[in-house]
This record gives structure tokens, C-alpha cells and sequence, in this order.
């Protein structure tokens, strides 16, 4: 019984599949699985594990065990992001990201955000969970599986307009690969605020002052904090999120993100 229903999954899976246009964001060619041919040469500056990375082969779940391909890019604009392996601090709070913000992580992150674009945050959080294994030396990575890993929240309003919030499909997905506990509802947004996208830094901060608070503080009082956005950019939301955790007795806080625009000397 549990293989005639695992056969129909599978045949589920590619009847449904069939419906969606699986072509790559930024150039539009169509995207094949297994995906084509590996590029000739991977530029420096690419880690380790890039290859496995645009060999694998995402896919998410969208009922009953029916997945779909996550597959969003094709190899060659995977390769168009550009990997960052420096450390930058907000205040005392280091930043972690796997890619610097540039045009292409822009219109993979704009997919994200406003076209339902689930299938991209599997591949994205496979990147910035290794960000954050990275940054943990060696001792100190069998202790991520201690961290709360908890997205930067959109107001109700936002949320229930868009569907989900982009910034917690990353964190559980990063969650989920780490093997730690996620919390979509520590953090919250008490107050709506304009888009940040159309502001300077001092507009920034004034449009997020006072905008979060914090839920249920006694059940992870214990817990170091991993703070999940998409992208970083002056840094003024994150830093508003970090005051109020503080605040709140959370000091072991780190920022994760898909991008960051933020340099060494900022
Ligand atoms: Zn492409």
C-alpha cells in the first residue's frame, strides 16, 4: 500500500510539475533536471562545494509528499552572484551572509518576495547555511544546533497581503538544514512601516524605531539568537531588531542574510 501511494506521489509530483514553466530567472532558458552541463570554469572567489551545489537537485514539498523542482537558475546565473567570505559587524553583532547584493541576488530575492518564489528559498538557505558554518570555527560548529534561528517578522497586515513572510521561508529553511530550533513568532512587528527600499540610512532608522517587541520571552531565554532577513543594506532594521532583543536579555546574536551591501569598512 505505502509503495502503490509512493508511486502516485512520484507520478503526482511530475504531472504537476509539468504545468509550471521551469525556465531560469535571469536569462529564461529552460531548465532541465538533472541541469545540463557543469560551466567549463568556476571563477576564484567560489568555494568549496559550489559543484555539489549546481549538481543538486532542489525540491520542495507542497502537499502530501507531492514536491515540485526548486530549481530557479540556471548554473551559468548561479554563477553571477558573487560570493563574499569576509566578516562585517553591526556594532558588536557580525553579519553573515554568502553573497554580496548585486543586480542578479536583487531580481532572485525580488522573485522571492512578490511571486511566491518558495522553490528559491531552498537554494538560497543551502548557501547561507554554509555561510553560517563557516563563521562557527570548527569547535564551535557542533554548537550551532543550540541556536534559535528566527526571521526579521513582517506586520500582520504585510503578511496576510503577501501570503508568508520571504524572511521566515529562509529561516526555517535554514533551520531545517542545520538540524536547529526555529521560532517564527519570538520577534514580532508591532507597528507598520513603509518599505525601506525607498530610503536613506536616517530614514531607515526612523521608519523601524520602536517597530518589534518581543514574544514569549521565558520560553528560549536560554537560546543564542541567529536573526534570518534577506537582505542587509544600511543595516538599520537589523540593528532595531538587535536593540529590542537586547533589551530583552538575548546578547548572543547573530545576523544571517542572503546578501549583504554592507563592506569590511563599514
Ligand atoms: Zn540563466
Amino acid at each position: 500500500m505505502g509503495r502503490i501511494l509512493g508511486v502516485l506521489r512520484d507520478f503526482l509530483s511530475f504531472v504537476i510539475s509539468s504545468f509550471f514553466t521551469n525556465e531560469c530567472l535571469i536569462c529564461h532558458i529552460p531548465l532541465y533536471e538533472p541541469d545540463g552541463i557543469l560551466p567549463v570554469s568556476i571563477q576564484d572567489g567560489w568555494p568549496e562545494g559550489t559543484v555539489i551545489f549546481l549538481q543538486n537537485r532542489f525540491s520542495f514539498n507542497i502537499l502530501w509528499g507531492i514536491s515540485l523542482p526548486g530549481k530557479v537558475l540556471c548554473n551559468d546565473c548561479w554563477l553571477k552572484l558573487r560570493p563574499v567570505s569576509d566578516y562585517t559587524f553591526l556594532d558588536d553583532i557580525p553579519v553573515i551572509a554568502p553573497f554580496r547584493t548585486n543586480e542578479t541576488l536583487l531580481k532572485v530575492i525580488r522573485y522571492l518576495k512578490f511571486s511566491g518564489g518558495i522553490s528559491v528559498a531552498k537554494p538560497l538557505s543551502w548557501w547561507m547555511a554554509k555561510a553560517l558554518r563557516n563563521y562557527a570555527s570548527p569547535c564551535d560548529s557542533a554548537l550551532l544546533i543550540q541556536k534559535l534561528i528566527i526571521p526579521v517578522p513582517l506586520h500582520n497586515s504585510r503578511r496576510r497581503e503577501r501570503g508568508y513572510n520571504q524572511a521566515s521561508l529562509l529561516a526555517s529553511c535554514v533551520s531545517a538544514e542545520l538540524g536547529c530550533r526555529f521560532s517564527a513568532d519570538l520577534l514580532v512587528r508591532v507597528r507598520n512601516t513603509k518599505s525601506q527600499s525607498s530610503l536613506d540610512a536616517p530614514g531607515r532608522r526612523e521608519n523601524v524605531l520602536k517597530a518589534f517587541d518581543v514574544l514569549d520571552i521565558n520560553k528560549f531565554y536560554d537560546k543564542d539568537i541567529v536573526l534570518v532577513d534577506d537582505l542587509v543594506t544600511t543595516g538599520e532594521t537589523a540593528r532595531e531588531c538587535i536593540r529590542i532583543l537586547k533589551l530583552n536579555g538575548f546578547s548572543n546574536i547573530i545576523v544571517l542574510s542572503a546578501g549583504k551591501s554592507l563592506s569590511a569598512a563599514d
